[in-house]
């Protein structure tokens, strides 16, 4: 599958260095979690690994700890942003098809609405 295998043209890998600014909700020494500049729900918050992983179709074992932080992140801000109670989605979208546009593995963090399934 395609990735951007092109590091230095990744833009949430610009958002971890600060080249390009983001609303910052939580950081980590391997994980980072912004608002989503076109928000889908009250709440829309993308939690990415600080590491390049293209997809989650990329990950490998060795991405194990970074994924595990992932999810504590994301616990946490469904936590602080109150969406934790209610529910909320974390999904990921891989490739074409997928309707991934940022090739650099990212987990939306939906809530604060009652979300529709499935998701077309
Ligand atoms: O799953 P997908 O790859 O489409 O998600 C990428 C997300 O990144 C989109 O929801 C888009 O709004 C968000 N984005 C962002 N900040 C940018 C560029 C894209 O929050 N500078």
């Amino acid at each position: 599958m395609r990735g951007s295998e092109n590091v230095t043209d990744c833009l949430f890998c610009k958002i971890v260095s600060g080249e390009v600014p983001s609303n910052k909700v939580l950081e980590t020494d391997d994980v980072l979690a912004f608002h989503d500049i076109r928000p889908q729900a009250p709440v829309h918050v993308l939690v990415i690994p600080k590491k390049h992983i293209p997809s989650a179709h990329h990950i490998e074992a060795s991405d194990a700890a970074a994924l595990l932080h992932i999810h504590e992140a994301a616990q946490k801000v469904a936590e602080e942003l109150g969406i934790a109670e209610n529910g909320y989605r974390l999904v990921t979208n891989i490739g074409f098809h997928g309707q991934q546009t940022v090739a650099h593995l990212h987990y939306h963090v939906l809530g604060g609405r009652q979300l529709q399934w499935p998701p077309g």
